[in-house]
């Protein structure tokens, strides 16, 4: 558990509600925030530019709001947790929690509450292209990437020739790796990673194939992920040098969580089995 800074019961007055006298009238919501941050470097300069303007942030919470009106809390909570994340890049992540000590429920309760906690994720990508504009196509995908809600490309890797894998005949292939800030989940990414491959007009025919783009997840922080739809780490990333070339550039440490090993020791790996 690193630092935090936290603001207790905020009064704040909004429109969050289903009934008309909330919609219309309003009530008084009150706001805890947990604001995840590292203060270290705050505590030793004591300068406020090294750390996060709590005034400022609760005064840009109580507007946020007042002026976005939901019918659920949950909603209400998840919203402005996102636009707390997207405002202020030094926190790491935000507990949350929205009390309606008025709910109009006519029942003798203290209060209603919801508690959240989002947090800013780091992620790897792979990006790839063999078709067409190549390098159009690779530059198209970390501008889509950048302008996807809830996504900061923080970092680009140098575009590698290589030869195409898979025992298909096609072009070579152009590769690269992006660093991806981002506030969405592995599943909600995966979404967005196909719509961008879409409109870049891949078709998905051949399995490896050619194609104009292919994005994949290589890691989200330090997640195990397995599902029909997702594996994280990506399964193949560790025998690929493609992809651990690129890679190396943005991450050379970062450490394979299931196989323990970093970047630059399974690239290492990858080149003394290819010889
Ligand atoms: P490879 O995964 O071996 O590089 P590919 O990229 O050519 O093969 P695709 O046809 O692009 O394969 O993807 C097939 C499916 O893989 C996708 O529909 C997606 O649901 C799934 N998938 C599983 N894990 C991942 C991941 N980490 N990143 C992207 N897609 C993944
Ligand atoms: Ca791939
Ligand atoms: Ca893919």
């Amino acid at each position: 558990m690193g630092d935090v800074i936290q603001i207790e019961n905020l009064a704040v007055f909004a429109f969050h509600g289903v009934y008309p006298e909330e919609t219309k009238l309003g009530q008084k919501f009150l706001l805890s925030l947990t604001l995840h941050t590292d203060t270290r470097k705050a505590g030793r300069s004591d300068d406020l530019k090294d750390s996060i303007h709590y005034g400022e942030l609760a005064s840009f919470a109580s507007q946020y709001t007042a002026a976005h009106p939901c019918k659920l809390i949950e909603a209400a909570a998840e919203q402005l947790a996102e636009a707390i994340l997207l405002r202020y890049p030094k926190l790491r992540g935000v507990t949350l929690e929205l009390k309606k000590p008025w709910a109009p429920v006519g029942l003798p309760l203290e209060t209603v509450s919801v508690k959240i906690s989002r947090f800013r994720h780091q992620v790897y990508l792979a990006m790839g292209s063999n078709l067409g504009d190549r390098k159009g196509y690779l530059d198209g995908a970390v501008r889509a990437l950048d302008a996807t809600e809830g996504c900061h490309v923080a970092a680009v890797s140098s575009y590698i020739e290589t030869a195409p894998y898979g025992g298909v005949e096609q072009g070579d292939f152009l590769n690269a790796c992006a660093e991806l800030e981002t506030l969405l989940t592995p599943e909600e990414l995966l979404e967005q990673i196909n719509r961008i491959e879409k409109e870049a007009y891949r078709e998905r025919t051949i399995h490896w194939g050619p194609r104009t783009l292919d994005l994949d997840i290589l890691f989200y922080d330090d997640l195990i992920l397995e599902t029909d739809r997702l594996i994280i780490p990506h399964t193949e990333l560790h025998k690929r040098t493609f992809v651990l070339e690129p890679l190396k550039e943005l991450a050379p440490n970062k450490r394979h969580p299931i196989l323990k090993k970093t970047v630059l020791e399974m690239l290492q790996e990858c080149e003394q089995t290819a010889m």
